[in-house]
Parts: structure tokens; sequence; C-alpha cells
């Protein structure tokens, strides 16, 4: 895989989806392998820190009312409530006190798998100057790939960092990756 130094350019951002705990082994709604992506995860975020490059973390941040949760007639089972151990980013994860933490998931009538979906996001990437948006995190065929496609809608370029990324299941991340490939979006794989 090609290196994060060689690729990250200025008008680069760097966005980190949802690696919070409970979506990692051990987690109330866990992700195969979801702590593998928190290495790779961290050299980008070093790169990015080097070439000074604004970097983003979004988060699942929900109230207990969320009507994705199952007692709420959703489909997944509690997770990522608002303030619990469970809603923390991986403890391995490497923080930047200065970014941006982008919360989704608030609303009581709809969730928002996309860290665009009403968030004020791509706002605050034109502010910020980005016009390339380099995606890793999970999951890949969830909020990973809802991102990337409204962030090509959005008007930016989207990369998303493949082995940085892990899916809910592996058919769901082919099919995503498919959707994503035929929206335009870069994706980097183990050969680059
Ligand atoms: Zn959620």
């Amino acid at each position: 895989m090609r290196k994060p130094e060689d690729l990250l350019a200025q008008g680069d951002g760097l966005l980190v989806v949802d690696v919070q705990r409970d979506f990692c082994p051990g987690g109330a709604l866990p992700i195969p392998e979801g702590d593998e992506v928190v290495p790779v995860i961290n050299r980008w975020i070093e790169s990015a820190l080097k070439k000074t490059l604004p970097i983003y973390y979004s988060r699942d941040w929900h109230p207990e009312g969320h009507p994705s949760f199952e007692k709420n007639g959703g489909d997944w089972p509690l997770h990522c409530v608002q303030g619990t151990p469970g809603a923390d980013f991986h403890d391995d994860l490497l923080l930047v006190p200065a970014a941006v933490v982008i919360a989704k998931g608030v609303r009581f009538d709809q969730d928002q798998l996309s860290v665009f979906d009403q968030t004020g996001f791509a706002e605050k990437l034109r502010r910020d100057g980005v016009k390339r948006l380099w995606v890793a995190g999970l999951a890949l065929d969830v909020c990973v790939r809802a991102t990337a496609l409204d962030g090509v809608r959005a008007g930016f370029d989207i990369g998303v960092v493949v082995p940085a990324c892990r899916p809910v299941t592996p058919a769901g991340g082919e099919a995503a990756l498919d959707a994503m490939r035929a929206a335009g979006v870069q994706l980097l794989g183990d050969n680059g």
C-alpha cells in the first residue's frame, strides 16, 4: 500500500469515521477486526499532522431514544449512547486535540449514517480549503459508504483508504466498494 506521506497533499483533509469502542471487538455492536484499523489510521493521522492538514473525527453519538435502536423500532442493538464508555473513541486511536469532532446520529426522527447528513460538514470543509477528503474507519458498508457517496455529491474528491476500514459483513463490504467505485470514489487498496 502506498504510504500516506506520498499521497497527502495541500488541499487534502482526513476524516476518521466512528472508530469507537462499541464498534470494535468487545463492544456492543462489534465489527469483525474493527480494532485493526487503528494502527493504519494512526499512520495517516501522523502524516496529516506533519503536513498540517485538517483532521476530522466523526462519532456515532446517540440519545437513548434514538430511532436506530431495536427497542425504538430500528435495526441495531443499543450502541454509542451519548456519554457512555462504549461511545468513546478506541483507546489506541491517536486523538489530535485541535481536530474537529462531528457528532452524528443525534436526531430523534432519523439516523444519520453519512457524516455529511445535516451536520454542516461540507461547509466546514469548504471553509478549511479542503478539496480532496481521505476517509477511513467503520463500518465500510454503512457509514463510510454513505459518507463517501455524499462527499462526491457535495463536490469533493473522495478517497477511501480501504485497508483502514472494515465492513459489518464481507458481502456488504464488496457491495460498498462497487457502489463507491461506480460513483467515482478513489479506492486506495492493498496495491495502492
Ligand atoms: Zn449508530
